[in-house]
């Protein structure tokens, strides 16, 4: 049951509307990080969790979405209804001034339509969680952005409020999913396949014209991963789990062209492609 309280869950003051600002405000109405999107996304997930204290939750951060999009909409409008009436005002969005009347519409910055495609819902609750989280630190860097293009003391005091309760949202959150006890990487039931999922595939290689190379880090070295060195010009260690062999790095080094060699400083790729073409042809041969 919804009811409307005729009263702005944060008091907004505007001291000198900017409608060019309005219309960066509209982002967080009818954006795809915006107030509306996170108000159904949670609320919806409301409905399909069996989880009674989770749904509880999705519930009580739903609707207080709902009362961020009205502190949003009125912030918007306080600075696009000058639009209405002065010419000067309606060149910063002639949309709105024109087709709109200097009102908020379900539409981002751009004048693009509010869409349920920007809603992130799987019936998953820990994968539906996940995808809260990321919407929440979504939802802050764009406050945070518009806070830093505002001039305006009054809605920059509003914004610090509302991006500040993305991070309390943030939080709540991370503990309702932590506090599931699931394990970091399970997902579903159905297991990954063994081998396959600890190879890491360097499927980027060579050296780009700003200097940047292959970089290895925690992601892709240490703990069971096993690095995998551009595997669309390696074998097949097991076809059917998918799993490829494994060169050295001085192997791919010759199969891609580290550059060192004066065979391979001219075209590296090209000298990588004939020398993988050549390997494969031999054991197709050989079969
Ligand atoms: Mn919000
Ligand atoms: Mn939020």
């Amino acid at each position: 049951m919804y009811h409307h309280v005729k009263d702005l869950m944060y008091t907004v003051r505007v001291d000198t509307p900017d409608p060019k600002f309005g219309n960066m405000l509209l982002e967080q109405f009818g954006g795809a990080n915006g107030e509306l999107a996170a108000a159904m996304q949670y609320s919806i997930q409301g409905l399909n969790c069996d989880d009674p204290a989770r749904k509880d939750m999705l519930m009580d951060i739903g609707t207080e979405e709902l009362s961020h999009l009205e502190i949003v909409g009125t912030l918007a409008r306080m600075h696009l209804k000058p639009m209405k009436t002065s010419r000067k005002a309606a060149e910063a969005d002639p949309l709105i001034a024109i087709a709109g009347g200097g009102g908020v519409g379900l539409c981002n910055s751009m004048g693009d339509a509010w869409t349920a495609d920007y809603l992130k819902i799987t019936g998953e609750l820990d994968v539906d969680l996940r995808s809260n989280i990321a919407a929440e630190a979504r939802a802050k860097i764009v406050y945070e952005r518009l806070i830093n293009f505002c001039e305006d003391p009054g809605t920059k005091d509003a914004l610090q409020f509302l991006m500040t309760r993305e991070i309390t949202h943030m939080m709540a959150f991370t503990a309702a999913l932590e506090s599931m006890g699931k394990d970091r990487f399970t997902i579903g039931k159905i297991a990954p396949t063994a081998g396959l999922v600890d190879q890491y595939f360097n499927d980027s290689t060579g050296t780009g014209e700003g200097g940047d190379s292959d970089a290895r880090g925690p992601w892709n070295q240490g703990g069971n991963w096993e690095y995998v060195q551009a595997p669309a010009f390696q074998e097949f260690k097991s076809e059917k789990q998918g799993t490829r062999t494994t060169d050295s790095l001085a192997d791919l080094a010759d199969a891609v062209g580290d550059g060192n060699s004066a065979e391979h400083t001219e075209k590296p790729r090209i000298g990588a492609r004939r020398a993988t073409e050549t390997k494969h042809a031999k054991s197709r041969k050989e079969n």
